[in-house]
């Protein structure tokens, strides 16, 4: 039985709770918080009391507040004590899988809430299935002829319960990337769950760590904190894991908190994302023909199995590589489509007739549910694809084979209708929400009708704490150019830096120039891929005189003092050419405006915040692009996007490398 935790003040239910709620906060921010030692902050209140109406009322709202104002105390207040009024727990959704660990971080925001207000909060992590160890992968890696030791150690340190027959209640959840820390991405994704795991028919699923940590997350009282990735996933299976008699992945929500909400579309986008691989297909229908079935119906799968393998090939043969990204470009032909077409006939057949086969009761009934599952949503996929209406979708090529993703171009009316239909208090918290102003722009994208909004600065003197500093680079010699920047920027700081990559290509070239290069490698370097994130960013934190090199840092990273004093650009953060912002470029009319500088203004502005996150941090961001002085209209955009009166600097480079 659940037990609920009571509120963090006196509650009197024949008074209104918002009053009380009210009252309550007041006294947090005026005397609770000052008290023990942390600065009033009027940003803070304002927040505060404009969150407040989005709970009364139900509603929608857009908080956008700039760095340093504290947000994520008011809306962890709100969310708790609604929470406990509820007896729901609150949502909190953050980017991605390195920000729902720095919430809950030994000095993060929850930890220092439960610390000055004296109270114990109940907040566990939903984390994402490929965050999980898969038991089937680690057996299939071990049973190569040769394998890396380490796979030994991981399945020696499984818990007894794992591989032994115990009793239920030795259970617990186990397997995170976490628990692995020195795994680099590519050991761990040998051995990590992915999409083509089947968990449904899976014989390990009742003793997987993947599967126990549902159980467990489930029971949280206060918050459940999981991914944009992980929300919309939750969103998208709700049907189809209810038909299956499962769970939703996530219960009932008093509230739903969207950290960097200005993310959650294309978390929207990559859950509706359908991937279609022949080997995969192969295996679910080949387990139909163990079973006692009619020969025409064998012919069937057959036949279908084959096409399948076919289309494999000829997808294979029009997919062209795109410099930079490992999403390879279809070059779309008749012949291809009409293969598509007959794949999909095939498998429309397959379906009618697997109406009939379960009639002969010949094949387990569960075992028949989840083909048809499966069918149906590789049926819809490739029938969009078919189409080509609304949809984006690109080839990637591993030692699995070919696999075709297709994912919708445009989400909103699916999230009207799921999502923002319910009458929840659904917070979107974010530096950058507005363009122009106006949160019209990421209303639209998502759906929303009705909403309330509001705006904060932020309250940091960025003209005392930040210098800006973007050279104007060699055209000719611009690698060269870029690393004598860096050298001498990272003596200025001795460390302490944060180097921002756009893409994989980018930061490979750098890591290799570093283990040639003595001068860089007077600094300890921390590469993203090379360790489970969050413990990259905390070596990195304690390290304090060392570097860390990322592409997916831009937005969200939270290290106060001295570590981070240096904020460097690689480049601008440009899309990349790859298909899916190739097919947005197609569909806009100023491709260059519409969608390559709104995407790079608001990562620019995500990657600056990343330097100053106190009153008493100082620091530098350089931004090093050659092309940054080839356009008016283009310096203007990037001036208007930066911190209020600093002055960006294109000479400092003379007096850093005197
Ligand atoms: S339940 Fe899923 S993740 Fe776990 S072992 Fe089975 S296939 Fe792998």
């Amino acid at each position: 039985m659940k037990t609920f935790n009571r509120l963090p003040f006196s509650y009197d239910p024949n008074q209104s709770f918002f009053e009380q709620l009210n009252e309550w906060i007041g006294d947090v921010f005026y005397d609770i918080l000052p008290e023990a030692g942390l600065e009033l902050r009027d940003e803070q209140i304002f927040m505060a009391f404009q969150m407040e109406k989005a709970f009364i009322e139900k509603k929608i709202m857009f908080a956008e507040a700039g760095v340093g104002t504290g947000k994520t105390i008011v809306y962890l207040l709100y969310a708790l004590c609604y929470a406990r009024f509820m007896r729901k727990p609150a949502i909190i959704a953050c980017a991605d899988e390195s920000l729902i660990e720095q919430l809950v971080k030994k000095d993060g925001d929850i930890a220092k809430l439960s610390r000055l207000l004296n109270l114990s909060i109940d907040a566990r992590l939903a984390k994402s299935k490929d965050q999980y160890l898969c038991l089937q992968k680690l057996d299939l890696e071990r049973s190569h002829g040769q394998y890396d030791e380490q796979y030994d150690e991981i399945y020696q340190g499984l818990p007894a319960f794992v591989n032994a027959n115990q009793t239920m209640q030795t259970f617990h959840h186990y397997g995170d990337r976490k628990e692995y820390p020195d795994l680099n991405d590519e050991a761990w994704n040998k051995i990590g769950w992915d999409n083509f795991q089947d968990c449904f028919v899976c014989d390990k699923r009742h003793r997987c760590g993947q599967t126990l940590s549902r159980e467990y997350y489930r029971q949280s009282t206060d918050l459940i904190i999981c991914s944009h990735d992980f929300y919309m996933e939750h969103v998208w299976t709700y049907e189809s894991r209810k038909r299956e008699g499962q769970l939703p992945l996530l219960p009932e929500a008093s509230t739903v908190i969207f950290d960097e909400g200005h993310l959650l579309e294309v978390a929207a986008q990559k859950a509706l994302t359908y991937k279609w691989r022949h080997d995969v297909l192969e295996d679910l229908l080949t387990r139909l023909l163990e079973n006692d079935v009619r020969e025409e119906f064998a012919v069937l799968v057959e036949d279908l199995i084959s096409q399948s393998m076919h289309v494999a090939r000829v997808i294979g043969q029009h997919a062209k590589t795109v410099e930079g990204s490992d999403r390879k470009e279809i070059e779309m032909s008749k012949p291809l489509l009409s293969e598509v077409e007959r794949l999909v006939a095939l498998i429309a057949k397959l379906e009618d007739e697997m109406v009939f086969e379960s009639e002969m009761y010949t094949i387990d009934a569960y075992q028949l549910k989840i083909v048809e599952e499966h069918l149906d949503m590789i049926h819809h996929a490739l029938n969009i694809f078919v189409k080509q209406q609304n949809v984006i979708s690109w080839v990637q090529e591993d030692e699995h084979g070919v696999t075709l993703v297709i994912m919708p171009r445009l989400v909103e009316e699916v999230l009207r209708e799921r999502v923002f239909s319910k009458k929840l208090p659904f917070i979107f918290s974010s530096a950058t929400l507005s363009t122009n102003a106006s949160f019209q722009y990421i209303a639209d994208s998502l759906g929303i009708e009705d909403y309330l909004s509001f705006s904060v600065e932020s309250p940091f003197d960025y003209k005392e704490q930040m210098e800006l500093f973007a050279p104007v680079l060699s055209k000719e010699q611009t690698f060269t150019d870029k690393l004598n920047h860096v050298k001498s920027l990272l003596k200025e700081t001795d460390g302490k830096a944060l180097l921002l990559f756009t893409s994989d290509q980018e930061i490979v070239t750098f890591k290799k120039v570093v283990e040639q290069d003595e001068e860089l490698q007077k600094w300890s370097m921390h590469f993203e891929g090379d360790k489970e994130i969050s413990q990259l960013i905390s070596s990195f934190q304690t390290d304090i005189d060392s570097v860390l090199c990322a592409t997916s840092l831009w937005e969200g990273l939270d290290i106060p003092g001295e570590s981070l004093s240096n904020v460097i650009m690689w480049s601008l953060p440009y899309p990349p050419k790859d298909p899916v912002f190739n097919a947005k470029r197609k569909a806009a009319e100023n491709p260059f405006w519409e969608v390559d500088v709104p995407y790079m203004l608001l990562r620019l502005r995500q990657g600056i915040g990343r330097l100053i996150r106190t009153h008493e941090d100082k620091g530098i961001v350089t931004i090093l692009d050659e092309h940054l002085y080839d356009n008016e209209v283009l310096l203007s955009a990037f001036e208007a996007v930066l911190p209020k009166e600093v002055q960006m600097q294109n000479q400092k480079r003379d007096r850093l490398t005197q």
